[in-house]
């Protein structure tokens, strides 16, 4: 390939970037709880428990952070851990391209050398 073609690979993902939403880290998980009432159903029968929750937890400085969430919150939280992934990877395929694309480089000023042309 030519360093053009990277370029362009490049920028194909820069572009794929922008189209990335709302990022966070973490987990979403649908939970049932016992509450703070010992006469409550819920600390004898499982499915009287209260719920479900949706709890969110992510790490922020090696602390876990949780919050509780609203059902639309929810969703909307799992699309953004989902959209992260994506710019990831976009990130990872970033990575590879710039090293073929600085490896390549190299290789090309070696070969115009060798053909004596530096
Ligand atoms: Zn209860």
């Amino acid at each position: 390939m030519k360093n053009n073609d990277y370029q362009k690979k490049y920028d194909l993902l820069k572009k794929q970037i922008e189209n990335i939403g709302f990022i966070c880290t973490g987990s979403v998980l649908s939970v049932y709880n016992t509450c703070g009432n010992s006469n409550c159903r819920c600390h004898k029968d499982k499915n009287a428990r209260h719920g479900p929750y949706n709890i969110w937890t992510r790490k922020i400085e090696a602390k876990t952070v949780t919050r509780v969430l609203s059902d639309e919150q929810a969703q909307l939280c799992r699309e953004c851990i989902q959209n992260i992934r994506k710019l990831e990877n976009i990130i990872e395929e970033m990575k590879k391209i710039s090293v073929q694309y600085i490896e390549n480089y190299n290789s090309e000023i070696i070969t115009e050398r060798n053909k004596g042309k530096l």
